[in-house]
């Protein structure tokens, strides 16, 4: 999907257009940490348009100041996105920083795209013709506050989206990244998988791939690592910063069937473990969690399910992935990693056939009947799966707005008793038959 990247001077707005083109989407599940909260990256769309957009405002940088912090949000919007809106306020005219960031933008060659925010209504437009004086072209009249001008400007964007490039793996082919915190292991893991064969790694060229992929087989599989850890550039100040990694970890996501949420033995679990996995659940890939520097602790013969049991605990929401403890040091159990991340993507690409759904769907509504609201109950017609990858069912009912959350979680647990979801979510989306 083609990324837009919104930059500009604090306070120009960004936040506010950002949401606006986001629209409410709603998480499937709401205690996810961190993940609806401070989003920075989202997909949207517009009319048939499919994209991701990134509000490079919330990416703080450190302590730096005010100035560098602008200069490395725009470097990472020049980085990272095919269309990059750039922001003003049509109230306050041309400023110093607004200038500040234009010259940045001139170094790039992507198209830039000048949007001026707070022109509220029609009466304001004369407001947009100091701008022309930045030297982006016509400036796009917008309004955060009354949703306004969103449309020409998306349309505007949409002009320079690239052509999408052709599906470059075989249908078969496994995709599978590893995210993580910094120096969980997740470089060290994937020289692991490699061994000595990292000859075959390709890197794919582009405006906004620059992930390095590296395909791999393993017992007559096909697999593709896709490296985040290893697309990492050495030197600039913003790589350490926290929502600048998760940027670079939501965009493999993306591209993965297979996540790998990689943990320190070492050092536990953290918020921050919760938010990456978080996103892997929310993309709807195949998760697996992998526990690496397994030899780096003490340990008897309860610390594995010690270990287990917090992770459960502070991961509700991945219930279904598979739990594995490695070396990548000593590749203690490195490989068994493959045949289960084969496993989960067949799970994550697994059709049910709608009579055996129904079925488990009856004699769900048998064993606990669906919830009753003033006298009016629930009534589930039937149920298909609509989509794989993560497997999506669509339930029909009467009145959708009777589906509560506790009655879609036993559902869904029914289902994953039936058949084997290991390792993938799974989605259910209630709508009124007509
Ligand atoms: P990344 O930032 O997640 O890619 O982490 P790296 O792969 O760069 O590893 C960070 C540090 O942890 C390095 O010093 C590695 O040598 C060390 N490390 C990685 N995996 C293991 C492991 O399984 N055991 C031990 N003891 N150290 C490890």
């Amino acid at each position: 999907k083609p990324v837009i990247a919104i930059v500009g001077r604090p306070n120009v707005g960004k936040s506010t257009i950002f949401n606006r083109i986001v629209g409410e989407r709603v998480s499937i599940v709401e205690d996810i940490p961190g993940v609806t909260r401070d989003r920075i990256y989202s997909s949207a769309d517009w009319l048939a348009h499919e994209f991701n957009i990134i509000d490079t405002g919330g990416i703080e940088i450190g302590d730096e100041p005010f100035l560098e912090q602008i200069r490395q949000q725009a470097e990472i919007a020049i980085d990272e996105a095919d269309v990059i809106i750039f922001m003003t306020n049509g109230r306050e005219g041309v400023t110093a920083a607004d200038e500040q960031v234009a010259k940045i933008l001139y170094k790039t060659k992507k198209p830039v795209v000048l949007a001026i925010n707070k022109v509220d209504n029609p009466d304001m437009r004369h407001m947009i013709y100091d701008f022309y004086s930045l030297g982006f072209g016509e400036p796009w009249p917008i309004s955060g506050s009354h949703g306004l001008g969103l449309g020409d400007l998306l349309d505007e964007c949409a002009k320079h989206f690239p052509q999408p490039d052709e599906e470059q793996y075989d249908e078969d082919t496994i995709k599978f990244s590893l995210i993580g915190r910094p120096n969980v292991g997740k470089s060290s893991l994937v020289n692991a998988f490699l061994g000595q064969e990292r000859v075959i790694v390709s890197e794919i060229q582009g405006t906004t791939r620059d992930a390095i992929d590296s395909p791999y087989s393993h017992d007559g599989q096909d697999y593709v690592i896709i490296d985040t850890a290893g697309m990492r550039k050495k030197g600039k100040v913003y790589e350490t910063t926290e929502k600048y990694s998760v940027l670079r970890a939501l965009r493999a996501i993306e591209r993965s069937d297979v996540v790998l949420v990689v943990l320190n033995a070492d050092e536990g679990i953290q918020e921050q473990d919760k938010k990456i996995a978080g996103y892997a659940h929310e993309a709807g890939k195949a998760v697996i969690i992998v526990v690496n520097k397994w030899d780096a602790i003490e340990k008897d013969e309860k610390t594995m399910n010690l270990f287990t049991e917090q992770i459960r605990e502070h991961f509700l929401f991945l219930d279904y992935a598979p739990i594995i403890f490695v070396s990548a040091k000593t590749k203690q159990r490195v490989l068994n990693i493959l045949p289960i991340i084969k496993r989960v993507s067949e799970n994550h690409a697994m059709r049910i056939q709608s009579s055996i759904l129904n079925e488990v769907i009856e004699d769900s509504i048998a064993r606990n009947p669906a919830p009753t609201d003033k006298g009016r109950r629930l009534r589930i017609y039937y149920a298909t799966q609509v989509a794989i990858k993560p497997p999506t069912f669509v339930v029909f009912v009467n009145e959708p707005d009777m589906m509560h959350f506790s009655y879609e979680r036993f559902l869904e647990n029914r289902i994953r008793e039936t058949f084997d979801f290991e390792g993938t979510p799974i989605r259910l989306i209630t709508r009124a038959r007509d």
